[in-house]
C-alpha cells in the first residue's frame, strides 16, 4: 500500500511529498495539472525556511528591510525572495507517482478522484488551498516588474502604507510591497492586506501608478504584471490537511509558504504538528485578522507604527510563531498596550469577538 497520498501540488503539497520521498515513504500525489509551472512571487523571512531547502531557491535577500506606517522603521529581521521556478524544481519528486486528476472525495486514508479511480494508502493529506468565497477575507495585490535602475533610491518596502496612492482617506487602504527579484529588477506591488471583500486589481492598479508616479517612477506600460487574489480564512488544523487547507496561512498576513515548508518534514514523519498551543496561536491570528478588518482604513498605518516599534522578537513572535503561544501572547498584550486608546477599544472588540461597525461585516466564529 502507498504510504502517503497528497491531494493538491501547490508549495504546501509539493513539499510535503518532496519530503516524504526524501524519508523513504512511497508516495503519490494528485493535481489536474501536476506538471503545472508557478508563476507566482513568493516572500518570507529567511529565518522560516527549513535548513534542507537549498540555496538556489532563494533569489534574493533584503538584509532590513523598511516598512512605513505614518513613519519609518527598519525592520531587523531577514526577508528573501524566493526563486519560483527554482524552488519548484528543488522540491523534486523522484519515484513519486504523479496522478493528473481532481481529487473529489478526500478521508484520512482513501481519496476518490473524479475519474471514479480510488486510491487507497497508509495516509492521505488534503493540501488542496483554499476556495474562494464572500464569507472569506482575501488579499489582492497589483504588481509590476520594474527594472532595478528605474526605482533606484527606492528601498525595499516589507510595507508602506503612506498616503501617496490617491486613495481617500475613509476608503480601504493599500500598502506598496517593494522587493528586489534579482540585481536586475524590482517587483512593486499595492496591496491589499485583508478586506472582505477587498480591493480589486483595477482599483489596486490605478493606486500603485499614482503612488509611483508620485514618487517619480515612471512606468512605459510594458512592465509584467502580478495579480494577486487568495483567500486569508477557511483552513483546518489537524492532521489531515496541510498547507492553507490545513490552517498553515497566517490570517492576519496572509503568509503561508515558508511555514508549510518549514514544517513539511515533521507532516512526512506523522508527528502531530498541531500541540494545543499551535491551535490556541491559530485563533489568536484569527482575531489579528478580525482586529484588522474592524480598523477604520485612516488608522491603520498608526497600527502598524505600533506594531513596527514592538522589540524584533515580538515582531517575530507574532508574524511565525505558529506554536510559540506564549510570545504570540506576549506580543499581541504589548502593542494592544500601546496602541492609542481610541484603536484599543475597537481591537479589543474585534477580538473578543463584540460587533463593532467598521468598514467589514463581522466574521461569525463559524467562518474563521
Ligand atoms: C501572486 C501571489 C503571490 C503570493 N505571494 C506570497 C508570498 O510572498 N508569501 C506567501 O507565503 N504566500 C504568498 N501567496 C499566497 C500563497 O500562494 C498561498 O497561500 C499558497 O500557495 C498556499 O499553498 P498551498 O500549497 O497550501 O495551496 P495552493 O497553492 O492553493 O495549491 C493547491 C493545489 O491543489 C490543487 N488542487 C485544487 N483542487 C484540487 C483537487 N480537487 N484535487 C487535487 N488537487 C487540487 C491546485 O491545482 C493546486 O496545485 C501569494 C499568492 C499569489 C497568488
Amino acid at each position: 500500500m502507498t504510504d502517503l497520498v497528497v491531494c493538491g501540488l501547490g508549495p504546501a503539497g509539493r513539499g510535503l511529498a518532496h519530503r516524504g520521498v526524501a524519508r523513504g515513504l512511497t508516495v503519490a500525489v494528485v493535481d489536474p495539472a501536476p506538471e503545472r509551472r508557478w508563476t507566482a512571487t513568493y516572500g518570507a523571512w529567511a529565518d522560516e525556511l527549513p535548513d534542507w531547502l537549498g540555496p538556489e531557491a532563494i533569489a534574493a535577500t533584503v538584509p532590513r528591510p523598511m516598512a512605513w506606517g505614518t513613519r519609518a522603521h527598519q525592520v531587523e529581521r531577514r526577508y528573501v525572495v524566493l526563486d519560483t521556478a527554482r524552488l519548484q524544481t528543488s522540491l523534486s519528486l523522484p519515484g513519486a507517482q504523479m496522478i493528473a486528476d481532481r481529487a473529489v472525495q478526500v478521508s484520512p486514508e482513501r481519496v476518490t478522484l473524479a475519474s471514479g479511480r480510488s486510491l487507497a494508502a497508509a495516509r492521505v493529506v488534503d493540501a488542496r488551498g483554499l476556495t474562494r468565497s464572500p464569507t472569506r477575507a482575501e488579499q489582492t495585490a497589483y504588481g509590476v516588474i520594474v527594472d532595478a535602475e528605474r526605482c533606484a533610491g527606492l528601498d525595499p518596502l516589507f510595507m508602506d502604507w503612506r498616503a501617496d496612492n490617491g486613495a481617500a482617506a475613509d476608503e480601504t487602504c493599500s500598502f506598496l510591497y517593494a522587493v528586489p527579484l534579482d540585481n536586475e529588477r524590482m517587483l512593486l506591488e499595492e496591496t491589499c492586506l485583508a478586506g472582505r471583500p477587498a480591493l480589486t486589481g483595477s482599483r489596486l492598479r490605478a493606486r500603485l501608478h499614482h503612488r509611483l508616479r508620485s514618487r517619480g517612477i515612471r512606468l512605459t506600460g510594458a512592465e509584467p504584471v502580478e495579480h494577486v487574489r487568495f483567500p486569508m480564512q477557511g483552513g483546518r488544523p489537524g492532521p489531515h490537511a496541510f498547507g492553507a487547507a490545513g490552517g498553515f496561512l497566517h490570517p492576519a498576513t496572509g503568509y503561508s509558504v515558508a511555514a508549510a515548508l518549514a514544517a513539511a518534514d515533521a507532516v512526512a514523519a506523522g508527528q502531530d504538528v498541531w500541540p494545543p498551543a499551535a491551535r490556541v496561536v491559530h485563533r489568536l491570528r484569527g482575531a489579528g485578522l478580525r482586529a484588522l478588518l474592524a480598523l477604520p482604513p485612516a488608522d491603520i498605518p498608526l497600527f502598524f507604527d505600533t506594531f513596527f516599534e514592538l522589540p524584533s522578537a515580538a515582531q517575530r513572535a507574532y508574524l511565525s510563531g505558529r506554536t510559540d503561544l506564549a510570545g504570540t501572547v506576549s506580543a499581541m498584550r504589548t502593542l494592544f498596550a500601546a496602541l492609542p486608546w481610541r484603536l484599543r477599544r475597537r481591537v479589543a472588540a474585534a477580538t473578543l469577538g463584540i460587533p463593532v461597525p467598521s468598514r467589514d461585516r463581522r466574521v461569525q466564529p463559524w467562518e474563521e
